[in-house]
């Protein structure tokens, strides 16, 4: 079975790494979001294909969901000592990739690329690529400070901004990364995991040609929810819908991909919420989606694979 996942950060890397483990690795392509990536000291930041890169390596901070497990800080203790900015945690560990990624892109060699060395370096058998090899930013437009990029919304000002808005700045010369729209033709299953769908999925899909080789695909297409009982685990996902005047939901978050998923992953506790989804013509499975452990990421990953192979079945047979 040859499955594509599409991942964010820290929700995205949890059923990435279920998915890993329950996947022979050739059967896995993991397509990450880079609209949240940034320059900062001079150095390309890439943190959601960074998290998901530590979490399939093990290397992943389980406090935090990212960064590096056993950092030390050093280098942020001497910037703070010398009144630099340390709005943006970077640990020392954490800097080598970037400080090394960086040197790499300076003399020409791809972001995808880079990041396969790294995966082959750190152990990590499954394909991880970026959406993009471009830069496609995605902005945010605020009540308080109208358009500003990601980073600063999200680490400076710790979402506490009213959102209005999003933009993907670069999309219209953005092209899918090597590997990605071979990855989307070949799949069985596409699995859209427990990300913010504004700005870790919809970057995905934004990149032009993807959701066109999406919808184009025989595969079935399912999406997990990130939103529990109205909330998010973590993150700004439920606020966004909430301060856009959407009310935050499992089916808020199903409606947001009806028009070109198959079926819909929705957490026990919503049960409630289960025909208001069939209604918009999706399938429902209803499971527990809170990945507490590793063995619950496998068991998530578990049953969302076992609902795309009874939702094929259905579909031949109709
Ligand atoms: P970010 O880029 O680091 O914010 O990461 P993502 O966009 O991948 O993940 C953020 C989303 O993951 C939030 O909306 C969370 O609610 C969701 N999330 C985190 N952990 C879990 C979990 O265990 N289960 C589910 N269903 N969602 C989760």
């Amino acid at each position: 079975m040859k499955v594509v996942a599409l991942a964010g950060g820290v929700g995205g890397a949890k059923l990435a790494d279920g998915l890993a483990r329950v996947l022979k690795p050739a059967e896995l392509t993991i397509i990450v979001n880079t609209g949240d990536d940034f320059s900062h000291f001079g150095l390309r930041i890439c943190p959601d294909l960074d998290t998901v890169c530590y979490t399939l390596a093990g290397m992943a901070n389980p406090q935090t969901g990212w960064g590096r497990k056993d950092e030390t800080w050093n280098v942020m203790e001497h910037l703070r000592e010398i009144g630099a900015p340390t709005w943006f945690n970077l640990g020392d560990r954490d800097l080598a990739t970037h400080l090394e990624r960086t040197r790499r892109l300076a003399q020409g060699e791809r972001l995808s690329e880079i990041t396969r060395q790294f995966c082959d370096l750190w152990g990590i058998q499954c394909s991880v690529m970026p959406m993009s090899d471009d830069q496609m930013e995605t902005w945010v437009e605020t009540m308080e400070a109208g358009w500003i990029p990601f980073q600063e919304y999200f680490v400076l000002h710790r979402c506490e901004l009213k959102v209005k808005g999003f933009e993907f700045r670069g999309r219209e010369k953005a092209r899918p990364a090597p590997g990605v729209m071979d990855a989307i033709q070949k799949a069985d299953s596409i699995i859209v995991c427990p990300s913010n769908p504004w700005v870790s999925i919809t970057p995905i899909v934004e990149v032009p040609g993807i959701m066109e080789e999406i919808t184009r695909s025989d595969a079935i297409r399912i999406a997990v929810s990130p939103i529990i009982q109205g909330k998010t685990i973590k993150g700004p996902a439920a606020k966004m819908y909430a301060e856009m005047g959407i009310q935050p939901s499992a089916t808020t978050v199903a409606r947001h991909y009806s028009s070109w998923i198959h079926g819909f992953v929705m957490d026990v506790l919503d049960q409630q919420e289960r025909d208001d989804v069939m209604r918009l013509g999706v399938e429902v499975l209803l499971t527990d989606t809170i990945m507490t452990d590793v063995e619950k990421r496998v068991e998530l990953a578990q049953a969302v694979l076992e609902f795309s192979e009874k939702l094929s079945r259905e579909i031949v047979k109709s």
